[in-house]
């Protein structure tokens, strides 16, 4: 067999495949050999073998034995994920064995099911984000992946109903309308405090805010990339003066203190809340 047919072999099933499925289709051990040497495939270990332009998750996971899955299947996807390690994870079945390799970090899913080689699906990457990194990293990457099209009705069905019961309300709460997963976790965390806010408000001469509470404190959230930009942090600034011009109080947090400080914002937040609340019954 000619090394661009061991190729296209390789590349009709999904990118990744074992040896065995190669022979099964005519190829000996020297047509792998060669198609190696000719740069048309690459041996991720013993046995496997990947296209050259294979994605370097997929092909880590194949390394480790099986699937990219969790986290990683949701980042190849854009989907917004709370992992600041980034690490792989790759689903190996419930019986799979996982290889260790150089430089391994691996987290390592059995969820049930058979693994092969390639990615989960949304769905079932989804339920693995939950059980691997908790109810709020799953609620943030839950309304991400639906908030870009990628979850039907019936695909956040399927996810609810393979929660743990104590987790279905996230699903039941969530909206496809946050602009970023740090505002997902705030409105999570704020919904947990039992402060009642209205997501992405309207006020006039400002625009759409990130939070507005109680109808007078806005809560901004700016995300990693854009607000240390000079012309972007003047419109923060021209904006908290245009809504304070309207009588609103703004609190504006990044991300290091969404994820790193959250305490000092909770306090910043429920002392604002009090100073205006005891202002309405003075
Ligand atoms: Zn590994
Ligand atoms: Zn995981």
């Amino acid at each position: 067999m000619r090394p661009s047919t061991v190729a296209d072999v390789v590349k009709e099933k999904g990118g990744v495949c074992r040896s065995r499925e190669l022979m099964g289709r005519g190829a000996s051990s020297d047509d792998l050999r060669r198609a190696v040497a000719a740069d048309a495939v690459l041996r991720v270990r013993e046995g496997v073998y990947a296209l050259p332009e294979a994605e370097p998750s997929v092909v880590v996971a194949a390394l480790h034995g099986g699937e990219s899955a969790c986290a990683s299947a949701l980042r190849r996807l854009g989907i917004w994920v709370l992992e600041p390690q980034q690490r792989s994870h790759v689903w190996v079945g419930p019986r799979g064995r996982a290889h260790p390799h150089p430089g391994c970090a691996c987290v390592t899913h059995r969820d049930a099911g058979t693994s092969a080689f390639g990615v989960v699906g949304v769905v079932q990457a989804l339920v693995q984000v939950e059980r691997c990194l908790g109810g709020e990293a799953f609620f943030a990457a839950f309304e991400s992946a639906w908030r870009l099209g990628l979850l039907s009705t019936a695909m956040r069905a399927e996810v609810r109903a393979s929660l743990p019961a104590r987790h279905r309300w996230l699903v039941d709460i969530a909206r496809p309308s946050a602009d970023s997963g740090l505002e997902s976790i705030v409105r999570l965390r704020l919904h947990r405090l039992g402060i009642p806010m209205v997501s992405q408000a309207w006020i006039d001469d400002v625009g759409r805010v990130d939070f507005l509470i109680d109808g007078m404190l806005v809560l901004e959230i700016d995300g990693k990339e854009n607000h240390a930009r000079p012309e972007q942090r003047h419109r923060d600034l021209l904006r908290d003066a245009s809504a304070a011009a309207r009588g609103y109080e703004t609190l504006r947090f990044d991300y290091a203190m969404v994820l790193y400080s959250w305490p000092v914002v909770e306090r910043a937040v429920l002392a604002r809340l009090e100073v205006i609340r005891s202002r309405r019954t003075r």
